[in-house]
């Protein structure tokens, strides 16, 4: 089934800590706050970030209002979206924008306005106008996701890989290309791996992945020893290709965001490894760090720890939570034990 993650949050599994419960709700506040999400092939934005940032905050502020958009990958729309939720009244966007640069138009706009900003999952760069930002480690994600990779190529000699990046406007893609290659280069350089192809993949579409990874077969005559996908997406896009030109048994493959589709075909052996980041923590952390802007309440310093991140323009207070690497070894300890999927919805075909 297509289901939303949920259950009850057990903490800990995920390496989050819980940063949420500070601010004190509100029955008498009736603001308008608004959430731009960026895209719907990922499942993640509509499973499991909106649900859980809405009932999050309505639970803060049961009379206040969320205005909700999704851009579709398109950055005009968001814009378009971004405007439009300002004219509305919105006095606080939480923006996770589809291009993190031209997403500096929409920022300086509500700044403009007084209205705070909240770069969500992905950064906003170049602009005053962000309050937060509230994400993963992203370059951690890269990390993982190579070095899962390179421990299950041991004893392949001089590997092959192909590297299917993220979309080029998404300031995390390249972050998370970022570190991978902190892990890959050494090898290249020691001899010791080859990347015989590297894509970077517009609008994170699965269909484009799969594109590229026939691409690449072509191009390699079916030799590749391993795939890089930066996310379950794109993974499924891979596999698809290669499924396609024959490739049995099929090599280790990469993923992100423990998407049930991920998981299952993590169970069945077509890809080897996702990364889980835990959304709800997420999603809760930005509502109530949205409703405190909203009424003007004080964030504790311990919610940050002081931590920044710098977007060009400004040092953002910024909170990066901790991505599990998961393969067949640890899915129950992680996602199953996390309550992110109960193993009735792995279990059930799609
Ligand atoms: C998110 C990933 C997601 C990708 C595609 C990234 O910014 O961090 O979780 O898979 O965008 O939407």
């Amino acid at each position: 089934p297509v289901g939303t993650p949920g259950g009850t949050p057990t903490g800990g599994t995920g390496g989050v800590q819980d940063l949420t419960g500070w601010a004190t709700p509100s029955d008498t506040e009736d603001g308008t706050i608004a959430l731009l999400l960026p895209e719907t092939k990922t499942a993640r934005y509509e499973s499991a970030d909106r649900p859980f940032f809405e009932a999050y905050f309505q639970e803060l502020c049961p009379n206040c209002q969320i205005i909700y958009n999704n851009a579709n990958q398109d950055a005009a729309t968001q814009q378009q979206q971004a405007e439009a939720a300002l004219t509305n009244g919105a006095q606080v966007l939480v923006l996770d924008p589809v291009d993190s640069a031209a997403a500096a138009a929409i920022a300086e706009q509500a700044q403009a306005q007084g209205v705070p900003v909240i770069a969500y999952d992905r950064a906003i760069l170049n602009s005053e106008g962000v309050s937060y930002y509230i994400s993963f480690d992203n370059v951690e994600v890269g990390r993982l996701q190579a070095q899962t990779l390179v421990d299950a190529l041991e004893g392949v000699d001089d590997p092959q890989i192909v590297m299917i990046n993220g979309s080029p406007t998404d300031n995390n893609a390249g972050e998370f290309k970022e570190g991978a290659h902190s892990v890959f280069d050494p090898l290249v350089d020691a001899g010791e791996l080859t990347i015989a192809m590297e894509y970077d993949t517009p609008d994170w579409s699965p269909d484009q992945a799969q594109n590229e990874m026939q691409q690449a077969l072509t191009a390699l005559g079916n030799q590749v020893d391993g795939v890089y996908a930066a996310n379950d997406g794109t993974a499924s896009g891979a596999i698809a290709a290669m499924k396609a030109a024959g490739i049995s048994p099929l090599p280790p493959v990469t993923g992100q965001d423990a998407e049930l589709a991920g998981i299952q075909r993590i169970l069945i052996g077509e890809q080897y490894m996702t990364v889980y980041k835990a959304i709800q923590p997420e999603a809760e952390i930005a509502a109530e760090l949205a409703f405190a802007l909203l009424t003007g309440q004080d964030v504790p310093e311990s919610v940050t720890g002081g931590q920044t991140a710098n977007n060009g323009a400004t040092d953002v207070p910024a909170i990066l939570l901790t991505p599990v690497a998961v393969t067949q070894d640890n899915i129950a300890d992680t996602v199953v034990a996390d309550d992110f999927w109960t193993v009735d919805e792995i279990c059930t075909p799609e």
